[in-house]
């Protein structure tokens, strides 16, 4: 063959018997099949190789450890946790489907339901996050005909309160309705989300999994076979493809999942008890504090806590006085997203939930690996600014 020929069909080898810690980058649209015979294109994820939209061997490694972690049927991956959530709802809603959705659940969440899924005639309709606690006819109630499903995100953002999820699944299962949860708080590993019996648990891979705010990625891990197939169908139908790069940069999140999460653990606990000490502060959300709602909750369901809570403002302060206080933060940066070796703070001016009065006086922050003494003496100078 010519040699430009010869670019293109190499016959270079390497050594067999390569072994590394490293999952290897495995890029490829065009997988190759042997003969035809093998070249089947329905659908079919648990049997061999089609396409790379439907994964490589990279993305399939973190998809099963992802689902192992879980102790999901299976794991399908998404470009982002946002991404993750719509294919959730693609999955089990059509025209004329009616959802209960927590009124404190993830923003982007919201949004998608009054946007996207209001104009193809889904209807998402808010909920008290902490109904169903000991009366599990409280959501129950909120059920018709037509819903199709059910989220919880326990905590909730911003607000934390932890959900009553025994109590929600079994009102949900009575009328056979699906439960999703999102359980990015818990990087998967701090509620045993199926034990509770939840159909779908989904994840922004992005926080804890990544690691280092250097990485956008989703996971929804399903356990019954209708999930499965609901999903699959959907992730395949709409094309939602992963990177292998993305996915190796999960793969080494994984690695160094268990010592961040214990050490972010320690550190924001002895953040958010100084934090609850201070006389500016009215209350600290943070689940395994009793001042957060549902604390009971989370101390009968989880197995720990992560990086981030949120700390509510004495009365005597102005919405403008409470972003002094974070502009006046130099250890914490203001950025949205969480869950990654920095620490961040940012304030709401603005909080649209139908309860609570907490809008203007509220600032969530999230703890990374800093040294806790050097954030408090941060926090203690900028609380300083504010009498
Ligand atoms: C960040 C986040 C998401 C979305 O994740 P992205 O990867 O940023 O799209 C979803 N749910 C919760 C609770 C989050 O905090």
């Amino acid at each position: 063959m010519h040699w430009k020929s010869r670019l293109l069909h190499a016959t270079a080898s390497v050594p067999p018997g390569f072994r590394s810690f490293a999952t290897p980058v495995y890029r490829g649209s065009t997988i190759l099949f042997d003969k035809m015979a093998d070249a089947h294109d329905e659908w079919h994820f648990d049997r061999g190789w089609n396409y790379g939209l439907y994964g490589t061997p990279t993305a399939l490694e973190l998809a099963g450890r992802i689902a192992q972690l879980e102790g999901a049927r299976h794991t399908f991956l998404a470009p982002g946790g946002q991404a993750a959530i719509s294919l959730i709802y693609l999955s089990f809603c059509r025209a004329g489907s009616h959802v209960l959705l927590p009124h404190n659940a993830y923003g982007p969440n919201r949004g998608l339901a009054r946007g996207l899924l209001r104009n193809l005639g889904i209807e998402v309709e808010p909920y008290d996050p902490m109904m169903g606690a000991g009366i599990g006819a409280g959501i129950g109630a909120l059920i018709r005909e037509n819903t199709a499903l059910i989220w919880c995100e326990s905590p909730g953002s911003v607000t934390m309160e932890i959900q009553d999820l025994p109590a929600i699944v079994a009102a949900a299962h009575e009328r056979q309705v699906p439960v999703a949860l999102d359980n990015t708080y818990s990087a998967g590993v701090l509620l045993d989300s199926f034990a509770f019996g939840v159909d779908v648990s989904m994840q922004a891979l992005t926080k804890y999994i990544g690691g280092h705010s250097d990485l956008l990625l989703g996971s929804v891990s399903v356990n019954t076979e209708a999930a499965y197939r609901a999903v699959g169908a959907t992730h395949q139908q709409i094309g939602m493809a992963v990177s292998p790069d993305d996915c190796s940069l999960a793969l080494r999140g994984l690695q160094t999942l268990a010592v961040r999460l214990e050490k972010l653990e320690a550190s924001t606990l002895e953040v958010a008890r100084w934090l609850a000490a201070q006389p500016a502060i009215e209350t600290v959300l943070h689940p395994a504090l009793p001042s957060c709602p549902g604390h009971e909750i989370w101390k009968r369901d989880f197995t720990g806590s992560s990086s981030i809570f949120s700390i509510v403002f004495d009365r005597r302060f102005s919405p403008a006085q409470v972003n002094g206080f974070v502009d006046a933060l130099k250890v914490f940066g203001i950025g949205w997203s969480w869950g990654g070796t920095h620490s961040l703070a940012m304030a709401y001016p603005e909080l649209n939930r139908p309860t609570g009065d907490y809008a203007g006086r509220i600032v969530r922050l999230n703890i990374g690996l800093e040294e806790p003494a050097d954030l408090i003496e941060d926090l203690g100078r900028a609380l300083a600014t504010l009498e």
